[in-house]
Parts: structure tokens; C-alpha cells; sequence
């Protein structure tokens, strides 16, 4: 398809080419050929013979017709070397053109099979389950309850999925008010705390009320996305810290967990949407669609700052996120 796009776009380049060289062409000949066809001034006529002026008018003409026809072949190389290499360059220039569209509708075909993909795999787990469930005519109450309770886990896997989906996808500018880290900090806190009681996992909350230009639900999103992250690949009875530091005009807000860590080569990719480490490895067993870190990005990033990882296997991660200070 990408193949095809460039030939035709190089065909309609080739072709404005074309049209312009023969347009420039037939204006050259004919302002060319009325200077050939101008009779010749009145002082030489008067001053020849009326034999010279004949054969001094036979001489022009054949002198135009030589001219024109030379002219003519000049033109026509003209024409010959500028639509070949017009036809090169437009070439060139339409796979140019032609490649950052290119990659943006793989990214976005990869990325709605990617999340195809994401949304099958809960949905085939009910299915399983809830068909088993049916068929199986001496389950008891307590086997529906199991059941029920599998499909409430999907469910929820499901609800988040397509509310980050969503989120990944808008495009709005968001809206800016004055805000403290420490009152950021604590919603999240609060939003995960349920998970980290289950696993017995102490959030530290050292955070102090610097004041902060934000978009409070949206940046809570993204500390509640690491907490989360902190609680799901930590030993349960760990504790996750959460520190604030104003610095060189800069809000640095960081959560450190003492959990699984992650690999020096898997820190660069960590940000790409749809990518997991390793599944396998995450302590509580839930599997993850590897849309947090990009949603957390996105967020970050709309508010003008970045967001850092440093982490050692086995021994735990901090993630940092550097917030401009607008004074
Ligand atoms: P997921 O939903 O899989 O957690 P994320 O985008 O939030 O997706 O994270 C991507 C991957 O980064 C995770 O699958 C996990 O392997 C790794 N990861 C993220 N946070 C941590 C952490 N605090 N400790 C160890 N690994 C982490």
C-alpha cells in the first residue's frame, strides 16, 4: 500500500513537472520564433542591391530555420534531462512525504490490535467460565459465587483497560489550577490504600505542601498509576515512600518501593504502550495491559514535565517526576 501511495504521488509530482517544463518550454519557442520571423530593419534593405537583399533574405531564413530547429533540440534535452531527474527527486521527496504518515497508521493499526488483543483476553475468561458454570448442573452455591467473583476481577480489568484506552486516546489541553503535591499525593494514597492493607504494605507519605500549577484529577491518576505499580511489584510487607523536593525551578515528586526492580534494558521501553516486563514475575498474580506507565507519561508530559526511573533488580525501583514550577 505504501508502495503504491509513493507511485502515485510521484506520478502527480512527475506530472506537475512535466506540464510545467512544456508550458515553459512552448513560451521560450514562441517569443523565440516571432523574434526569428521580425523582418529585417530598413537601414541594411536600403543599403543593398535588390539581388543582395534576396539572397541576404534567403540567408536569414535559412539562418532562422537552423536556429529554430536548434532551438527545438535544446528544448527537448531540456525537457528529457528535467523530467528524469524531476521524476528521481519526486521520487525521493514523495517517500518523504509519504513515511511519518506511513508510520503514524502503523502505530495506530498496531495499536487497536494491540488493544483488541487486551480486551479478548478477559472477555474469553468469562465466557469459559460462565459457560462451565452452566453446564455444570451440580455446581453449588458456592462454585456460582466463585464464578461471579472471577468474572467481578475481569470485569474490572476490562473497566480499566478501556478507561485508559480512553485517556491514551483523548487529546485535550488540560486545564491548569493551583494545587499542593501533598494534597496529590494523599488522594492517591487513599485511592490505593485498600491494596496496599491486603498486602500489608506500609505507604510512607512524605510529601510537603509545595504549591503547584496542575490538573489535580489527572495528575493524581498518574501517582495513583505508580503506587499501584509500586504495590503490585513489591513482597507484601514492604513499604512504598512517596518524597517532595523543590530544585532548580522544578517540583520532584518520587515513589520508591522496595519490589521486584526492573532490568537496565527494559527501563527504556517501559513507556511504550502495551509493554510488559514479564508478567509472570508480578507478585500478586494480576496481569497488567501495560498501559499505566504511558498513561502516567502522557499525563505527565501534558503538564510540561518528565518522569524518571531508576531501579536494580531485586532490590526495588524509584520512579521520579520532575513538575515545571510556575512562579
Ligand atoms: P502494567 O499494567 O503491566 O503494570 P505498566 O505500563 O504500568 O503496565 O508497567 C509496565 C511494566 O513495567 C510492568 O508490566 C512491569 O513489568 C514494569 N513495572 C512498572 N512499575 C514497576 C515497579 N514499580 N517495579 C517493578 N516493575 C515495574
Amino acid at each position: 500500500m505504501f508502495h503504491s501511495a509513493v507511485i502515485r504521488l510521484t506520478l502527480w509530482y512527475l506530472t506537475i513537472i512535466a506540464v510545467l517544463c512544456l508550458l515553459f518550454s512552448a513560451i521560450v519557442f514562441t517569443i523565440a520564433n516571432h523574434e526569428f520571423q521580425r523582418p529585417p530593419g530598413r537601414p541594411i534593405n536600403q543599403k543593398l542591391s535588390e539581388v543582395q537583399t534576396e539572397y541576404y533574405e534567403d540567408f536569414r531564413s535559412r539562418q532562422a530555420e537552423t536556429a529554430r530547429r536548434n532551438l527545438l533540440q535544446n528544448l527537448l534535452l531540456f525537457n528529457i534531462v528535467a523530467v528524469s531527474t524531476g521524476g528521481l527527486a519526486s521520487y525521493v521527496l514523495a517517500r518523504r512525504t509519504l513515511h511519518p504518515i506511513a508510520a503514524a497508521l502503523e502505530a495506530q493499526s498496531r495499536f487497536s490490535s494491540d488493544a483488541a488483543h487486551e480486551l479478548r483476553t478477559p472477555l474469553s475468561v468469562m465466557l469459559l467460565e460462565t459457560e462451565v458454570g452452566l453446564r455444570n448442573t451440580k455446581a453449588s452455591k458456592t462454585d456460582y459465587a466463585a464464578i461471579l467473583r472471577s468474572n467481578l476481577d475481569e470485569i474490572r480489568r476490562l473497566q480499566q483497560l478501556t478507561n485508559r484506552l480512553l485517556a491514551l486516546s483523548r487529546n485535550e489541553k488540560l486545564p491548569m489550577q493551583t494545587s499542593s503535591v501533598n494534597t496529590i499525593v494523599s488522594s492517591a494514597v487513599q485511592h490505593v490504600a485498600m491494596q496496599a492493607k491486603h498486602k500489608k504494605i506500609i505507604i510512607q507519605n512524605n510529601t510537603n505542601s509545595i504549591a503547584l500549577q496542575a490538573h489535580a484529577d489527572s495528575l493524581t491518576d498518574a501517582i495513583i498509576i505508580l503506587l499501584d505499580n509500586a504495590i503490585k511489584y513489591s513482597a507484601p510487607k514492604t513499604t512504598v515512600t512517596v518524597t517532595s523536593q523543590a530544585k532548580h525551578r522544578h517540583i520532584f515528586i518520587t515513589i520508591s518501593d522496595q519490589g521486584i526492580g526492573i532490568k537496565a534494558a527494559d527501563i527504556p521501553k517501559l513507556f511504550q504502550r502495551f509493554y510488559r516486563v514479564d508478567t509472570a514475575r508480578n507478585t500478586d498474580g494480576t496481569v497488567g495491559a501495560g498501559l499505566g506507565l504511558s498513561l502516567a507519561h502522557k499525563i505527565i508530559a501534558a503538564h510540561g514535565g518528565d518522569i524518571q526511573v531508576k531501579s536494580t533488580l531485586g532490590q526495588g525501583s524509584s520512579f521520579t517526576i520532575a513538575l515545571p514550577l510556575h512562579k
